[in-house]
């Protein structure tokens, strides 16, 4: 095959979606990852990228992690940037769930190292999520969940869906293993509290998943919230869910079937049909040999319970015994890794604070891009940004809400008299009046250079007149004297209510009620 038909081929198996079949893309991937030449380093580059995603996608971790080893010299070598990240971050998330911890903590901190160098936010908060997931997965599920929980807060500043489906997924997962720790050791109430803290991050992540519309993410999403409602004993919500979830995974992710299968016989233990339960938990255990460590001892757990409640001590205590020498082979395998890891663990706090830092100044970056610097009120951006919420509201209030749009009269006059200095500090005393004249749920917001859009939430146009007015004749009676000798102020306001569909024909009307204002001799209000 010559290097363009291989070109073509790439191009043919990159552009086919989620959805397609998983399976078959993957082996379309393993294919052509054995065509290439190996000193043809871009095809090579590009081939890899595929098939490591395919691998990923399909949960086929140990091969996914021995090419990323093999593929990172590469791209480290391309210097630092985002794809790089993505590679170490799922790398360290394969390693994990592989059994290989100290890939996985090297590979998360030089994630996270790289996104903060490349200043990255959503990139952070994944790379601090990875690391989460590796601690949990050494046996610090406190230390892990502190870390989640900061990814979930860095992906919160920020508009990308992405990193926060990541950080909700995660952070629920590591809940439930919470709960699965925690349900032999105390009362079943007080195992059951990560659930219940976490139910309202699974539901939202569900949504998440729904919009992004991609199987995979439905998948998980769904997946978690089944297994959450199953352990919190909700048996009518957690049915449909696991049934889709098994759906989904049947769709291409088998790597996902037996998790979900230990939760159905979870859910069939609930409902009292153990025999169900064990069926089914026999015939995942006869394909269990290349399952996860995790996934084999949850599955020996839900048998040694399936056969308990059906009276067969014997089987009981078979399962048992296999499920306390997979303890045992875990926790060797997790206090090795912790013996190696005490200056990991002093870097991982480190690498918490950073978080905390960059959530703080993201949250401050994205306070910034909403906010007007002159005045401090609230920009176009607040106003598209709290629009919906603004709707809410005014759906609660009998479904209308008031909009005025008010511009300061002559005001190049102002400028032209008295220096833009002073026009400035108007404008900052306009916006004191303004706040003092509305109350917190209002939005005001400086939408041009000095026009200011007022949005009244549960107010009728009567109501919004009288604030106007009010506001009118504090500006005309305001001292502005005291800010140049000989200065007055006056403003026209246009003001119109109704039921609020977009914010645009809102205030296109008010626009036009602030026309009429100034054509009829400004210093009023007037209401269309
Ligand atoms: P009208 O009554 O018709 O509104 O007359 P006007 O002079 O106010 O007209 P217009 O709205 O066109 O002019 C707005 C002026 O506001 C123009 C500009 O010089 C001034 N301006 C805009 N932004 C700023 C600002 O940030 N600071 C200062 N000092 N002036 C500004
Ligand atoms: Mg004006
Ligand atoms: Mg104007």
């Amino acid at each position: 095959m010559n290097a363009e038909s291989l070109a073509e081929t790439i191009a043919l198996a990159e552009s086919a979606r989620d959805g397609d079949n998983p399976a078959e893309a993957l082996a379309r991937a393993e294919a052509i990852w054995r065509r290439v030449a190996p000193d043809d380093a871009p095809t090579r580059r590009r081939a890899g990228l595929l098939l490591l995603d395919r691998r990923y996608r399909t949960g086929a971790w140990a091969a996914f992690v021995e090419l990323t080893l093999e593929l990172l010299p590469q791209f480290r070598a391309e210097g630092p940037r985002t794809e790089l990240v993505d590679l170490l971050r799922q790398l360290s998330i394969a390693a994990s769930d592989t059994g290989r911890y100290e890939v996985a903590l090297t590979a998360g901190q030089e994630a996270h190292r790289i996104a903060v160098e490349i200043d990255d936010i959503g990139r952070i908060s994944l790379a601090t999520n990875a690391l989460g997931c590796a601690f949990e997965r050494t046996g610090d599920p406190w230390q892990g969940e502190r870390l989640l929980v900061e990814a979930l807060a860095v992906a919160r500043t920020q508009d990308q869906s992405h990193p926060l489906f990541v950080a909700l997924n995660n952070l629920v997962a590591v809940r439930i293993g919470q709960f699965h720790l925690r349900r032999d050791a105390q009362p079943l109430d007080e195992a059951r509290e990560p659930l219940h803290q976490t139910l309202p991050l699974a539901e939202e992540a569900v949504a998440l998943a729904r919009a992004s519309g991609e199987a995979l993410r439905k998948l998980l999403a769904i997946g978690n919230l089944g297994e959450v409602l199953v352990g919190l004993g909700d048996i009518v919500n957690a049915a449909p869910a696991l049934d889709e979830a098994e759906a989904l995974a049947r769709g291409g992710y088998a790597a996902h079937l037996t998790r979900i299968g230990c939760s159905q016989a979870d859910l069939a233990l609930a409902r009292g049909d153990a025999a169900g339960a064990r069926e089914r938990l026999q015939a995942l255990l006869a394909g269990a040999d290349n399952e996860h460590l995790n996934t084999r001892l949850r599955l020996r757990h839900a048998l040694w319970r399936s056969a308990s409640a059906l009276d067969c001590p014997a089987d009981a205590l078979a399962h048992l015994e296999a499920y306390l020498r997979l303890e045992r082979q875990r926790s060797m395998a997790q206090m090795h890794a912790q013996s190696e890891l005490f200056v990991t663990r002093v870097e991982a706090e480190q690498m918490r604070l950073e978080a905390r830092r960059h959530h703080a100044r993201a949250r401050e970056l994205e306070a910034d891009t909403r906010r007007d610097e002159l005045t401090g009120l609230g920009n176009r951006r607040e106003l598209e940004l709290r629009w919906p919420q603004l709707v809410e509201q005014a759906r609660c209030g009998g479904g209308r809400l008031a909009v005025a749009m008010i511009d300061l009269d002559h005001f190049k006059r102002v400028n032209d008299c008295h220096g833009h200095g002073v026009g400035d500090r108007v404008l900052m005393a306009m916006a004191a009046l303004l706040r003092a004249h509305t109350r917190a749920a209002d939005l005001v917001a400086r939408v041009g250079g000095e026009e200011f859009l007022l949005v009244l939430p549960d107010a009728d146009t009567e109501r919004a007149r009288e604030i106007c007015e009010r506001l009118r004749i504090a500006v005309q009676g305001h001292d502005w004297e005291a800010l140049a000798p000989g200065l007055g102020v006056t403003l026209s306001a246009g003001l119109t209510c109704g039921v609020p569909a977009d914010a645009e024909s809102l205030t296109r009307r008010a626009d036009e009620a602030l026309y009429l204002a100034k054509s009829q001799g400004r210093n009023r209000v007037v209401a269309i």
